[in-house]
């Protein structure tokens, strides 16, 4: 049973490693993902913040129930168009804050068939697509974020535990 991660644990900072075998365990990871994603009410998650130290993330959809996985994901491209949102993430629950990002990218990720896909993405997407590549590199919102809009005394109270 997969469990969130929540800062300051030590995985969240680490760089998570390349996916190399594409098997039905692999499968089986991101259906799990997607399924606590949504019963946490999230919208997108990276492995490592399920403690797998793993370059794959899932990106929910609209209707609530299937999702999209990325496996070892690269932005090829940035637009220089930024837009600035409020943020949260499931590994800080209850913090939230302004983050600026690229309105668009590009990005050639594999499938969980081992197939390589490229797409260009806007908007939301492209904001959790980015919020999510960002954890595989372990880095969090709250490094970028330029205004804390609620939580500082959470952030706060975790910070002092490091
Ligand atoms: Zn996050």
């Amino acid at each position: 049973m997969l469990k969130i991660a929540t800062y300051p644990q030590p995985i969240l900072r680490r760089t998570a490693k390349e996916v190399k075998v594409f098997d039905q365990e692999l499968k089986d990871l991101a259906t799990a993902m997607a399924k606590i994603m949504y019963e946490d009410d999230g919208i997108g998650l990276a492995a490592p913040q399920v403690s797998v130290s793993q370059r794959m993330l899932v990106i929910g959809a609209k209707d609530g129930k299937s999702f999209k996985a990325y496996i070892n994901p690269e932005i090829t491209f940035f637009s220089k168009e930024k837009c600035v949102n409020e943020e949260g993430c499931l590994s800080l629950p209850k913090i939230y804050g302004l983050v600026q990002r690229s309105k668009k990218v590009h990005v050639k990720y594999q499938d969980l068939d081992g197939k390589w896909q490229k797409e260009k993405i806007k908007d939301f997407n492209a904001i959790i697509l980015q919020h999510e590549i960002d954890h595989l590199n372990g880095i969090l919102f709250i490094d970028r974020v330029s205004k804390i809009t609620q939580g500082q005394d959470l952030l706060d109270a975790l910070k002092a535990k490091l």
